[in-house]
């Protein structure tokens, strides 16, 4: 499960509405994803706080909004990103990034790999140059045929 995925079953799991596997996979990721973690630990202690602040029960929607609110104030992304926050960060399944893991500018620390994103992000402009350049190239062909 990705972090995307994950945070799309927060409201569900503070609902109680997960079950079973469902909710196993959710768990396993937010045991081995502290960003993930810490925004269900927010989210936890949002809910709490609006729970006893409130004479009435928080509306149905409550959590929803609390996690939308949340999601547009959530802090800027961490300099340095493990593999899940690098593939979310890139928008794509991790396992799809594994092929490009001895391109992408990396580092080892306790065992572990980890990306430091203006790194990444320089590796990204070069990625740039090249799909421009390969994309003039192309079109120059096409322009000699
Ligand atoms: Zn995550």
């Amino acid at each position: 499960m990705n972090c995307a995925r994950a945070r799309s079953l927060f409201d569900a799991e503070m609902d109680r509405e997960l079950s079973g596997a469902g909710r196993n996979r959710l768990l396993r990721h937010l045991d081995g994803c502290r960003t993930c973690a810490g925004e269900m630990r927010r989210l936890r202690r949002a809910m709490e706080t609006l729970r006893k602040s409130s004479l009435v029960p928080p509306a149905a929607d409550a959590c929803a909004r609390l996690h939308e609110d949340m999601r547009k104030e959530s802090p800027a992304l961490p300099e340095v990103l493990d593999l899940d926050g690098l593939a979310d960060w890139l928008r794509l399944p991790a396992r799809e990034l594994e092929p490009f893991l001895d391109q992408i500018p990396a580092f080892e620390i306790a065992g572990r790999l980890r990306f430091r994103r203006s790194s990444v992000e320089k590796w990204i402009e070069e990625r740039e140059r090249a799909y421009a350049e390969g994309r003039r190239t192309r079109r120059m062909r096409l322009e000699a045929v």
